[in-house]
């Protein structure tokens, strides 16, 4: 199986007029079909600089870089972007800031608008397709912003934090609905957070980094049950909370070995 994502020993160096300063080292990952990934680590070791290299906006000082098996070089549409910040334009419609991904790439036709209706339609929007992102609550830019990156229909989706500005109950809800609506397009991701319960009732795999310069630390598998139930539930299965104790104790340590 030809993985969607292969890292072979990345390493980036930031270079600015005053230091150069190596972020991530050594990053050897894979990703499979369908697989749904979380980066976690401490605050600065390298996952947006992982994700932005994996999305072809940064090109790593050191390493090769695949998607399907082609090399990256540069910005692909088989690749998505979510942020935490949703960056919807506030003079544009939720429908037009919707389509945007579709004009910009020219494939904006009568039948990729029904699906962006539709889209929108099963994202609970259907009623908000002409109001503009200022009515709409932060949960809901959210899942205009994930209706943008899917409209274009790409394979792999990279989501950097984006849930961490919604209110607690909005993003239990917002993992559910990104979960099942990837799981069933047959979708691969990376997500990056940091709450570790997320990564885990989220994801197949979770991959802690540390830092200074960011690399992976460790790999863990998570458990079946906990994968095949819905985010909200998988907090409920069992082993749910020695998996989150295991990771949680291994952060400890990086935060410590961190601040040394
Ligand atoms: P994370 O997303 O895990 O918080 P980042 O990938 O944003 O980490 O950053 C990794 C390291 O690279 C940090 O030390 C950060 O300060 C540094 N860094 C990130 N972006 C830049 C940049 N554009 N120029 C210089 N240093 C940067
Ligand atoms: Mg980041």
């Amino acid at each position: 199986m030809v993985p969607v994502v292969e890292l072979n020993d990345i390493a980036h160096v930031y270079v600015t007029d005053r230091e150069a300063s190596l972020a991530v080292e050594g990053i050897q990952l894979k990703v499979d079909p369908g697989e749904f990934i979380s980066l976690v680590g401490p605050s600065g070791c390298g996952k947006t600089t992982i994700l932005s290299i994996i999305a072809g906006l940064l090109a790593p000082s050191k390493g090769t870089v695949s998607l399907n098996g082609k090399s990256v070089n540069g910005p692909s549409s088989e690749v998505g972007y979510m942020l935490q910040q949703d960056y919807l334009f506030p003079w544009r419609t939720i429908m037009d800031n919707a389509l945007i991904g579709l004009e910009l790439t020219e494939r904006l036709s009568p039948e990729s608008r029904s699906v962006v209706e539709n889209l929108l339609k099963e994202m609970g929007l259907g009623e908000s397709e002409s109001l503009y992102p200022s009515q709409l609550s932060g949960g809901m830019r959210q899942r205009v912003a994930l209706v943008r990156t899917l409209a274009t229909d790409p394979g792999l989706l990279l989501l950097d934090e984006p849930f961490s500005a919604l209110d607690y109950q909005t993003k239990l809800q917002l993992e559910d609905l990104i979960v099942e609506t990837l799981k069933e397009r047959g979708k691969t991701a990376i997500l990056v957070t940091h709450d570790l319960s997320e990564a885990i009732a989220m994801s197949d795999r979770v991959i802690l980094l540390n830092r200074n310069p960011g690399r992976v630390h460790r790999l863990f598998d998570i458990p079946g049950n906990i994968r095949a139930a819905q985010p909200f539930y998988a907090r409920k299965e069992p082993g749910f909370n020695e998996l989150f104790h295991e990771i949680w104790e291994e952060m400890q340590a990086i935060g410590k070995e961190g601040s040394q």
